[in-house]
């Protein structure tokens, strides 16, 4: 491959995703390598994927994570003092490709509710007026709460576990909204059934 090639393929998931690896594949090579343009390299290495219109995702499993998002928080309570806190953890591309991820041994369910569950402790801890929402998909069976979505390593499934009772649901899953609404309702959630993203009905997410 040579530095700066474009190449894209399809990450196998039925779905026809396509990630455009042009800016992750400009190797940088010091003054002293051996290695010259248009050499064939085998390398083995944990790579970010970028998605879309520059979206890296975080790592889940790393420390760092939870120290930027209680940053964050700390933040927002003291400039805005917020009554109702929404967390924006939905269309989570990219989890547990990572070594640090990958040594836990747990399936990206297990992570992601982790993740969500560390979230709302630090929201608790640093607003603890505020009222809690989350996005419905990544702990929707009926959505993205799937195996092998996008690049997830695994399956989602049990992601859900990690969502407090009190946590309220921004339900956006206009394909099989009754499954959906009545899953989070067995589960004791509040739920606010997302009129914006239910008008664009047929539209894939
Ligand atoms: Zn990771």
């Amino acid at each position: 491959m040579r530095t700066g090639q474009t190449r894209t393929w399809d990450a196998g998931n039925g779905r026809g995703l396509i990630i455009r690896i042009a800016r992750i594949c400009r190797w940088l090579l010091t003054p002293q390598s051996r290695i010259r343009d248009g050499d064939l390299l085998k390398v083995s290495y944990y790579y970010a994927p970028v998605l879309d219109a520059g979206q890296v995702g975080i790592c889940l499993s790393h420390p760092e994570t939870y120290k930027i998002l209680a940053d964050g928080f700390h933040g927002i309570s003291e400039l805005l003092g917020p009554s109702k806190i929404l967390i924006s953890c939905d269309e989570v591309r990219v989890i547990g490709q990572c070594q640090l991820c990958r040594s836990r041994n747990q399936n990206c369910g297990q992570i992601l509710a982790d993740a969500v569950k560390k979230c709302q402790a630090i929201i608790k801890h640093e607003i603890p007026e505020a009222q809690m929402f989350v996005w419905s998909d990544m702990f929707d069976p009926y959505h993205n709460a799937v195996a092998n979505y996008y690049l997830t390593a695994s399956t989602l499934e049990g992601s859900w576990e990690g969502i407090g009772a009190e946590c309220g649901i921004f339900n956006w899953n206009f394909g099989k909204s009754s499954e959906s609404l009545a899953f989070f309702n067995k589960r004791g959630h509040r739920q606010i059934s997302h009129g914006i993203m239910m008008s664009r009905r047929g539209k894939k997410a």
